[in-house]
């Protein structure tokens, strides 16, 4: 329901552009589509992807010209699933929170605002809820507020935090994180880290640290790297995704205020342009406005 909600403005951007494509036709004819691949550009689903889409649905249609506005629209619905599921192949059905090790290490990068300290807050309550042990580490000594922030984050979803003065080294705090994590025999650690984009050499150097000091204390950490992404931001948010994409192996995406905003699209795009699967969406700023990722439901909801 929240989803819905959360994407009431994409959808009726969406489906009022389609509706606009294919009013008073009986035909989807190439002045159709192209009215098609505008709609979805128009709301941020990305010119490659769009294309993909375009060229799907253009075969099908090949082969019965005749189709009404419900088939097509059907037929967008299912080609946007299995694009989705191409590039989210393992998908959880619902939220895990069993690793085979123990700690399991989350590294989690994106830009300042984008909501990386809310997320990490969020999932630091699932995992709780799962009946986990969670460790914060406040990475991102780089902005005096982003300590204080995550504290309250910790405070909120009852974790314990561990973080270091103002200005201190952002690896030896994710270093503390983990090896804290180990010593207590929590289950999981997420690291918060300051996403400066101004050089990708020192953000890779930066993050390349981080990365390097969390694999001496446990093995194969961090064993997932989140990055954070505003969707609001539209494509502004798929040239964050390429930057941090380049210089940093990102296992997984989460898509943040997805409520109120006409540009859900971006969700399709980017899974698909970067080929890292979505993991998680933000529907608000709650606590618990954070979701699984479920292509099938982002999908319905995107439709109506
Ligand atoms: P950070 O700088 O990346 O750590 O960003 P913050 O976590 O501090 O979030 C920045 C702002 O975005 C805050 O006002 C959050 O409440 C808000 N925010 C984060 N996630 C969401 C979301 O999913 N929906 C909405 N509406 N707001 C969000």
């Amino acid at each position: 329901e929240k989803l819905e909600q959360g994407v009431e403005k994409s959808r009726d951007g969406l489906l009022s552009k389609i509706g606009k494509s294919i009013a008073g036709k009986d035909t989807v004819d190439a002045a159709t589509l192209d009215d098609l691949e505008d709609a979805l550009i128009t709301s941020d689903v990305g010119v490659k992807t769009t294309v993909e889409i375009i060229d799907r649905i253009e075969e099908r249609v090949a082969k019965d010209k005749f189709i009404t506005q419900n088939e097509l629209q059907e037929l967008m619905r299912d080609e946007i699933v299995a694009l989705l599921k191409d590039n989210n192949p393992d998908q959880p059905a619902e939220f895990d929170a069993d690793f085979p090790h123990k700690p399991h290490i989350v590294l989690v990068v994106g830009v300042n605002g984008v909501g990386k300290t809310t997320s990490i807050g969020k999932l630091a309550h699932l995992y709780k809820m799962a009946g986990k042990s969670v460790v914060l580490g406040a990475a991102d000594t780089f902005r005096a507020a982003a300590v204080d922030q995550l504290k309250i984050w910790s405070e909120r979803a009852g974790v314990s935090i561990i973080q270091q003065g103002q200005n201190a080294d952002p690896a030896a705090v994710a270093y503390d994180t983990v090896a804290s994590a180990k010593a207590k025999g929590a289950d999981i650690a997420l690291v918060d880290t300051a996403g400066r984009l101004h050089n990708k050499k020192s953000l890779m150097e930066e993050l390349g640290k981080i990365k390097r000091v969390m694999g001496k204390v446990v093995d194969g950490a961090p064993h997932e790297i989140l990055l954070v992404l505003d969707a609001s931001t539209g494509q502004n948010a798929m040239q964050q995704a390429k930057a941090f994409t380049d210089v940093v192996d990102v296992t997984g995406l989460i898509l943040t205020k997805l409520d109120g905003t006409a540009k859900g699209g971006i969700v399709i795009g980017v899974s698909n342009e970067l080929n890292v699967p979505v993991k998680y969406i933000g529907v608000g700023e709650q606590i618990e406005d954070l979701q699984v990722f479920d292509r099938v439901a982002f999908v319905n909801a995107l439709f109506g």
